[in-house]
Formats: structure tokens, C-alpha cells, sequence
């Protein structure tokens, strides 16, 4: 069972998100921390962020297997109204 640990948002991988764990790098996974407003809390080796909080440049050009994969440095930037950056009206306005 893996969950958006995003605020609001109630994305599960069994829906069919692609969900993305913590970054290891400690450095890049205090910034998702503070991008997604949760500073005091720690993240679980199992959390997650799911794909819509992702802006189209922090993926990777599309693979040949179809798997959605994330550039190193990518952070979660879309918060707020989930449903809608899911059919990526907000992505835009988001970069
Ligand atoms: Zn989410």
C-alpha cells in the first residue's frame, strides 16, 4: 500500500499513479521536505510522492519500456488542486 504523502492529496500506486519514493541524496530530500511543506516531518522508508506533483521537465525523455522515470534532480512542484494538474492544466502555470 503505497499512499501520496502529499497533503490533500489521496493518490494510491493501486490506481495507477506512478509513485516516487524520497530521494536518498539527504541534501535533495530536505528540499522535497520544504517543497512540499512538511519540514518537521520524516519521511518513511516506504513514502511517497505521486507522479502529478512532478512538472513535465523533471521527467526524463520517455523511455522505450514506457516507465516513467525522474531526473536526479527533480523535486515535486505541483501542489494544491491535484485533480486538475493531473489533466495538466496547472502544469504550466506551475514552471
Ligand atoms: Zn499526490
Amino acid at each position: 500500500m503505497t499512499g501520496c504523502c502529499i497533503l490533500d492529496c489521496n493518490n494510491k500506486g493501486e490506481e495507477g499513479y506512478v509513485m516516487k519514493r524520497f530521494p536518498i541524496n539527504p541534501l535533495l530530500k530536505k528540499i522535497w521536505l520544504e517543497t512540499i511543506r512538511r519540514k518537521k516531518w520524516k519521511p518513511k522508508q516506504y513514502s511517497a510522492v505521486c507522479e502529478v506533483h512532478f512538472a513535465k521537465k523533471m521527467w526524463e525523455k520517455p523511455r522505450q519500456d514506457g516507465k516513467k522515470k525522474l531526473k536526479t534532480q527533480a523535486v515535486p512542484t505541483i501542489f494544491g488542486s491535484v485533480s486538475d494538474a493531473h489533466s495538466n492544466k496547472r502544469t504550466q502555470q506551475a514552471e
